[in-house]
């Protein structure tokens, strides 16, 4: 029996391979520069996370091309700036300094 799921904007397996793959290479922070640490717990601030360079928000496309690792604080700290639908209104500290 195959179900025919609709096509979601939002693809969570292509996602995961993107991470996957990006998590591999293991290339430093995109937004800082620095190296990241993909041992460190999801949730810590240091944390590899995948940044989309041009969001999604603003047309950029959910494509490897369009991904880059950062840093969980430094991609928090850029959609903070860069983010203008409202949304998304928690300050985050921001600095030009990087503490990692
Ligand atoms: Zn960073």
């Amino acid at each position: 029996m195959s179900t025919t799921q609709p096509r979601a904007a939002r693809n969570t397996t292509t996602r995961d391979r993107h991470r996957a793959q990006i998590r591999r290479a293991k290339p430093p922070c995109g937004i800082c520069g620095a190296d990241i640490d993909y041992g460190l717990p999801h949730l810590d601030p240091g944390a590899f996370v995948v940044d989309h360079i041009v969001p999604l928000a603003k047309g950029g496309a959910d494509t490897l091309e369009n991904k880059q690792a950062a840093h969980r604080l430094c991609n928090r700290v850029k959609s903070d700036k860069t983010d203008e639908s409202g949304l998304v209104t928690i300050r985050v500290f921001v600095t030009d300094r990087c503490w990692w």
